[in-house]
């Protein structure tokens, strides 16, 4: 195997060590932007050790391969630590209580959600494996509380233990994965792919615990776990977010360093189409309020109130997310501002008296989250915008109200409630952008293509990294669904890169 003329300087470090393995052939060609103190040598190097990599992890353990997993955090799990559980189709814990599901009906949803623009061969893939993949997860000691429908309307989400990935998922997984013999390397932060003169990937190069630049060789395979580049502002930003409006962008650990490598051997992005886990929320304030009361869905999300943006106009009709909860950050995400407004009444009904909500009440009203006012003109200036367009805009909602007919946005006469009684409530609402879904393009196997759809050899994208299910939207119907892919993603590529495919 050859190494590449790459854009970097000469390392003769790199050169040194990497003979002292007695593989000439690396030796003959490397080049790299830095100098390894160390060089190693796998089967198959995996990098990160959440949700994805763990389940990759098992997979080439257990056929007896060498494998190492370089985790940049000192600990494994990455945000597979708060997930809640994984969608299935016909395990063994369905078949025991007698659900069974359709495929076929869930994939044809699933495109249909997504405008036909997600990947068919993925989709159905996934489902079929879901079902042995759950049954397998079981077997290595991953913990479910049972199965219930989450957002979904059928039993297809298998809920962790403890709900979350923390206690059912990630303990057991790396156990099982030690016990195999994998390796791990914790607060190791993996830059950089070597790959070979015919583009192959073939190792990476990495900053281990001292600090020490290492250098990993791959003989079958590398395989990219890395969980997404939601902490990257900027690409995040260029998916249409608004940063100053967002309450908090990403997961400590997914700068979008690995993204950029990727791209840097050659594969093609996928960041246009790249979908997020994100959310509206209150900032400042608890995200779910007490009780569930004036929490995020409640409160924020309310299809009751009237949501305007930084011109005092009404942009959607208010009951838009209530198929999916993940649509909720796409009309609000170009607003330079956004507010939902409402009366007293509403209020009323969101805190119920609940002593605790109140309190939360006071508090959005002590830090300037919420506005209270006796008009809406006042209500306008707290907001900072325009009074009378304000004024236009409640006094229109309030004519359709009164007639029970939308003329604007059709939204359904029971949702219509007038914003008439004083004091008037502005909440401002800013996003929570926690996950990327889908950066690096993958064929079947999960291997990287490059920009013109070949698979990058010994290159492997996997998790919501890799993700081809959704495009520009996380549908959220399949609850589970981005779950279900990082364990099938991180044991489909690890077969293929060992052959077994
Ligand atoms: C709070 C929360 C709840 C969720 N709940 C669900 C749910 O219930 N169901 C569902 O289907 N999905 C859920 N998701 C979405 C998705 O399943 C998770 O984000 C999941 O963790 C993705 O798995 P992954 O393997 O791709 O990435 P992660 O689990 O995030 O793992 C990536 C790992 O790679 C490491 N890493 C990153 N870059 C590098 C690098 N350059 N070098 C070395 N290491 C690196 C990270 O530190 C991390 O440990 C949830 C996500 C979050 C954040």
């Amino acid at each position: 195997m050859e190494l590449s003329r790459r854009s970097f300087v000469r390392s003769a470090a790199a050169v040194a060590a990497v003979s002292s393995l007695g593989n000439a052939a690396f030796a003959s060609e490397a080049q790299q932007s830095q100098e390894p103190e160390e060089v190693f040598e796998y089967d198959l190097v995996i990098v990160g050790a959440g949700g994805s990599g763990l389940a990759a992890a098992v997979e080439a353990a257990e056929t007896g391969a060498s494998v190492v997993v370089l985790e940049r955090m000192p600990y494994a799990g990455g945000g597979e630590l708060g997930v809640e559980g994984i969608f299935g189709v016909n395990s063994n814990m369905q078949q025991a209580e007698g659900i069974h599901i359709s495929a076929g009906e869930m994939v044809r949803a699933e495109l249909a959600a997504s405008q036909q623009r997600a990947s068919g061969p993925a989709y159905v893939d996934l489902v079929h494996a879901t079902g042995e993949n759950i049954n397998w997860l079981v077997e290595h000691g991953v913990t479910f509380e049972g199965v219930d429908a989450d957002t979904g309307t059928s039993k297809l989400f298998h809920r962790f233990e403890g709900d979350a990935g923390a206690v059912g998922y990630v303990p057991a997984m790396e156990a099982s994965a030690l016990n195999a013999g994998a390796v791990f390397m914790y607060d190791t932060l993996v830059d950089e792919l070597v790959q070979d003169t015919n583009g192959a990937v073939c190792g990476v190069l990495a900053t281990d615990a001292d600090g020490r630049c290492i250098q990993v060789n791959a003989l079958k395979g590398v395989i990219v776990a890395t969980g997404g580049f939601a902490e990257d502002f900027e690409m995040v930003a260029k998916n249409g977010f608004n940063i100053a409006n967002c309450n908090y962008v990403g997961m400590k650990g997914h700068d979008g360093t690995s993204h950029r490598m990727c791209l840097a051997a050659g594969a093609q992005s996928i960041h246009d189409r790249t979908a997020y886990l994100a959310a509206m929320s209150v900032r400042d304030l608890p995200d779910f309020f007490h009780d569930g009361r004036f929490s995020f869905l409640i409160g924020v999300a309310s299809p009751f109130a009237v949501w305007i943006n930084e011109n005092a106009e009404r942009f959607t009709n208010e009951d838009f997310a209530a198929s999916n909860v993940m649509l909720m950050t796409l009309p609000t995400r170009g607003n330079g501002d956004t507010n939902i407004v409402f009366d007293s009444v509403l209020m009323d009904i969101y805190t119920g008296g609940d002593e605790v909500a109140l309190e939360q009440l006071q508090q959005g009203l002590d830090n300037g989250e919420i506005k209270q006012a006796d008009s809406l003109e006042e209500l306008a200036l707290l907001m900072g915008v325009a009074a009378t367009s304000l004024a236009a805009t409640i006094e229109r909602y309030n004519a359709y109200c009164e007639e029970g007919v939308d003329e604007d946005y059709g939204k359904p006469a029971e949702l219509l409630i007038p914003v008439a009684q004083a004091p008037y409530y502005a909440v401002h609402i800013t996003t929570d952008v926690q996950v990327s879904i889908g950066s690096i393009a993958t064929n079947r196997n999960f291997q990287a293509l490059d920009k013109e759809n070949n698979p990058i050899e010994g290159l492997y994208v996997v998790g919501v990294e890799g993700a081809m299910l959704w495009a520009n939207v996380y549908t959220m119907n399949i609850a589970g669904g981005c779950n279900a892919n990082n364990v099938n993603s991180g044991r489909t590529a690890v077969r293929h890169a060992l052959g077994r495919a």
